[in-house]
């Protein structure tokens, strides 16, 4: 893929929402971007000789958005898991057929979820990596990523293996301790991994791994049936709990890990259209508003959604509603204010985002000085693009990732007038067929379909146990759990 355009770049007379503390928005206003920074906002700027302009007029410009959770691998099977639960997940990926993945094939998938990032305004993308059985795999998929213009953060684990045993190979540590000392700006490095409330807490030395290299943690917290308090005690007590520290889901918690969260300033991940389908819980964030959590959107994986987050910021929006109006249904009585506000999906898109991979001081608001990840937002064939009236309600209501103009990322054209820039899309596509072709054989065609289309039991089948662990540890209160459990309060 050839080198984007990295000459200065005006975008002229749009309406701007450069998403700082007052939630301004500034009408017919300019964005220029020199040398890969935010070199002014404001109307009617000069600017310097040769600089490309760019016609926002009728369009919304706003900082890349950042996707904070994505298993990027699993875009390779886009779609196919779209009727599955988390348990049906976990057996396909964990228990049937995740080791089936050869280095090439997470490569093909994230290859595809990059662009497909891009493509939607997604200028950085934390690649939740978790099927990294070798070097080789984490050596492919770092390759895919490099091999496109955006930004990602590479969050390095392995669900075949228990996280103690992982980190604890030299390889592994080596690989991490060169992507760490890079200090490449576009590649940002974490470890993935789960607490599954195993009494004998082995993750502990991979969160000592993780200590050791100076590394953050992201780690599925609150899922149901699968981590739970037990998991977030555990971490609390070892001392596992830092600002860096992002809780993914983090749904079925009670108010005392919200607590523990909220006390040590770590990030919640809020993933609603995957919680809303798959069941980890109800989207937390009446919580987040309540304990004052440090909050940001993810789309968690394209087997089920497409990896954009107009999707994540409207069913977000959504979630929360439904929940605050079935609430007081049940009371009796009405809402007639809504708590959540399109601003602030909009703001845990950008900045949220930016805080959760600790980039606040440089990503997520266009502010001089600041890395130009810039979007247009602007499609003046559409009857969706006017009236633009409310600019953040248009952004999480109305636009979808087609009206998706211009991106810049680094202060680099990746999108132009809709399409991508310098993106072999065919290469992709006989890349992902490959793969496709591959796993279908491995699997054998009907066991692929039935993959697809699960059927329904006949009989009244029983609570399975979620099968995701990496030990033989069975918690009791992951099969049941009272009212307090479910809504987290
Ligand atoms: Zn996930």
């Amino acid at each position: 893929m050839s080198e984007p355009n990295s000459g200065p770049v005006v975008l002229r007379g749009g309406t701007v929402l450069p998403m700082d503390d007052a939630g301004s928005v500034l009408a017919g206003a300019d964005v220029l971007v020199v040398d890969g920074r935010i070199a002014a906002v404001g109307p009617a700027l000069d600017v310097p000789e040769g600089t490309q302009e760019i016609d926002a007029s009728g369009g919304i410009v706003m900082p890349g958005m950042i996707d904070t959770h994505r298993h990027m691998w699993q875009t390779a099977m886009r779609g196919y898991g779209a009727d599955w639960t988390l348990t049906q997940y976990f057996v396909w990926y964990y228990l049937e057929h995740g080791k089936k993945f050869r280095p090439q094939d997470i490569a093909a998938g994230n290859r595809l979820a990059a662009i497909e990032s891009l493509d939607a305004g997604v200028t950085t993308t934390v690649d939740w990596s978790h099927n990294l059985q070798s070097v080789e795999h984490a050596e492919a998929a770092l390759d895919a990523l490099r091999s496109t213009p955006g930004r990602f953060v590479f969050a390095y684990g392995n669900i075949q293996a228990g996280p103690w045993e992982w980190t604890a190979d030299p390889a592994v540590r080596s690989f991490l301790e060169r992507l760490r000392d890079e200090r490449d700006d576009r590649m940002g490095v974490q470890i993935a991994f789960d607490v599954t409330g195993d009494p004998a807490f082995p993750e502990k030395a991979a969160f000592e791994v993780a200590r050791e290299l100076g590394l953050p943690v992201t780690t599925h917290a609150g899922v149901w049936g699968a981590t739970n308090d037990t998991g977030i005690q555990q971490m609390y007590d070892g001392g596992f709990m830092t600002p860096e520290t992002t809780y993914v889901h983090a749904s079925t918690l009670t108010r005392d890990s919200y607590q523990r969260i909220a006390g040590t300033g770590g990030s919640i991940s809020v993933a609603t259209e995957s919680e809303c389908s798959a069941g980890q819980g109800h989207a937390p964030t009446e919580q987040v508003l309540t304990y004052g959590i440090p909050v940001s959107l993810s789309m968690d994986t394209s087997v089920w959604w497409s990896g954009d987050m107009f999707s994540a910021m409207r069913a977000t929006l959504n979630a929360d509603r439904m929940s605050e109006h079935m609430e007081a249904h049940l009371k009796g009585e009405t809402i007639t204010h809504l708590r959540l506000r399109a601003r602030d999906v909009v703001e845990w898109c950008t900045r949220g985002g930016a805080h959760t991979i600790g980039r606040a001081g440089d990503l997520g608001r266009l502010e001089v000085g600041r890395k130009a990840d810039v979007v247009l937002i602007k499609n003046d064939s559409s009857p969706v693009s006017f009236p633009l009236l409310n600019p953040f309600g248009h952004v999480a209501f109305q636009a979808q990732r087609g009206d998706v103009h211009t991106v810049l990322v680094d202060g680099r054209i990746v999108k132009s007038e809709g399409k991508l820039v310098g993106v072999d899309l065919a290469a992709v596509r006989s890349e992902i067929e490959d793969t496709i072709e591959y796993l279908r054989g491995a699997c054998g065609e009907e066991t692929w379909q039935a993959g697809m289309f699960p059927e329904m039991p006949e009989a009244e089948a029983e609570i399975l146990e979620n099968p995701y662990q990496y030990s033989d540890y069975k918690d009791a209160s992951k099969r049941a759990g009272g009212e307090d459990r479910v809504l987290g309060r």
